[in-house]
């Protein structure tokens, strides 16, 4: 979608085509983070074992469904060759500067008439309750000064008074100043308002099934009662996107990432600040006014598998851990919300050309943080399709790095 407004605004013909009605799919219920903050990836040194530990836990906040499945094994394998000291540092500079670069992307959308977003720029809390995360929050902040961002360690008292309205049982915090935060189900109504006003096609219920190439090119898109020609053709398929670019010869070592969340919609609870919680896993979002959403879970799994609605009871047992007064019912299975995070091998986006075909360009795989990546993704497709000179260094993102 952030592909197609940039695409529209620089002159293009755009059609979005999408396999649903485009009003479901990972970018609604997430937690909303626009988040330099998150220079860490997903594969660390930790994890791999954490993973193992949590894996025979229904109610764990990661977790990897052992399957005898090529694609699986494949990133597997990336993953946890990803998963060094050395990786997780030459990550972060790529992961910074896509998200600074997005997230002034956001800040410019906040100015146009028919955008409202609920954008907020208030930081964001990284709440420990344990001296072994403490100290991880540590390495954190100094790492995040080396990077020019603004962070704080926040004693408990501190954390406490920025937190006026609720009890909080935790050690201190990491203030991210550098973060804002956004309503994700607004930000979608915006933005295909906005496509649609600007004649952008948004046609539903258009699977990719195929396509017809010659001469180095893809000639047609051929969906499940349709074909399409199209100049440039942008796969940005989320979870599926492995599936689409095996059409396209191309190898994109992926898989699908379950995460919940529940959302109060008039909450009679109060926070002024967005938080995770470090031990828990869990992210919360004072959203739009009163509504406060619970998200988390990492479930590798395939997208046929039900939702376990036992992680769903992990997420709110965290939060009563951290916010003793929250009274948190579990909800009705058809009250919480999933989708898919397209997780690529090493958690940076896959963004560029393929080699395969001239007009293919690849925008997904941004794991955690693909509403945060979603507006300097589009423009960085842009700047591609318009053969421009990239607003940033974009090595790091090459779409076939693992091949
Ligand atoms: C609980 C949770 C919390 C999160 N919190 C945050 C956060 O705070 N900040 C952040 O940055 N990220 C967050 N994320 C991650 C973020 O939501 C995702 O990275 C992002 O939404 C992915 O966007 P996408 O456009 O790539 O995929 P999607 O939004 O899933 O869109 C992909 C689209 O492709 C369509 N499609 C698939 N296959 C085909 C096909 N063959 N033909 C046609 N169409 C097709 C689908 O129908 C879908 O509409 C969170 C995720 C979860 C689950």
């Amino acid at each position: 979608m952030s592909s197609a407004f940039y695409l529209q605004q620089s002159g293009c013909k755009v059609t979005v085509l999408d396999k649903n009605d485009f009003l479901d799919n990972c970018s609604y219920g997430n937690a909303g983070y626009v988040c330099p903050s998150h220079f860490i990836p997903l594969a660390t040194p930790g994890i791999v074992r954490q993973g193992l530990k949590w894996m025979f836990n229904s109610a764990s906040p990661f977790y990897v469904q052992p399957r005898l499945h090529w694609p699986l094994i494949e990133w597997g394998i990336q993953f946890i060759k990803s998963a060094t000291s050395r990786q997780v540092e030459i990550a972060a500079i790529p992961l910074r500067d896509i998200a600074l670069f997005s997230q002034h992307e956001y800040e410019s959308w906040t100015k146009l008439p028919d955008f409202n977003f609920a954008y907020e720029h208030k930081g964001l809390l990284e709440i420990f309750q344990t001296e072994a995360k403490a100290e991880h929050a540590r390495h954190t902040v100094e790492k995040a000064h080396e990077l020019g961002l603004d962070a704080t360690m926040l004693d408990k008292d501190t954390l406490q008074g920025m937190e006026p309205h609720v009890k909080l049982k935790a050690l201190g915090a990491i203030f991210f100043k550098c973060d804002s935060h956004l309503y994700p189900n607004q930000l979608m109504k915006s933005l295909i308002d906005h496509l649609k006003r600007n004649n952008v096609c948004l046609v539903p219920n258009q699977e990719v099934k195929r396509f017809e190439y010659g001469n180095g090119v893809i000639k047609k898109i051929i969906t499940t009662d349709n074909a399409f020609e199209a100049d440039e053709i942008i796969v940005a398929a989320g979870s599926w996107s492995r599936e689409v670019a095996s059409l396209l010869d191309t190898r994109l070592p992926l898989v699908p990432g379950r995460g919940y969340s529940i959302t109060l919609e008039d909450s009679p609870y109060h926070l002024n600040h967005p938080a995770v919680l470090m031990e828990g896993r869990v992210a919360i979002t004072p959203m739009d006014g009163n509504k406060i959403r619970f998200g988390g879970t990492m479930e590798i799994t395939s997208t046929q598998t039900a939702p376990r609605m036992k992680r769903v009871t992990g997420i709110l047992n965290a939060v009563k851990r951290y916010f003793p007064e929250f009274d948190i019912p579990m909800p009705a299975q058809d009250k919480v919300w999933y989708g898919y995070r397209p997780c690529s091998a090493d958690g940076l986006p896959y963004i560029g050309r393929i080699k395969k075909y001239r007009n293919v360009i690849i925008a997904t795989g941004h794991s955690m943080l693909g509403l945060s990546l979603g507006a300097g993704t589009g423009k960085l497709v842009d700047e591609i399709v318009h053969d421009r000179p990239n607003s940033i260094d974009m090595t790091a993102f090459a779409v076939e790095r693992f091949s």
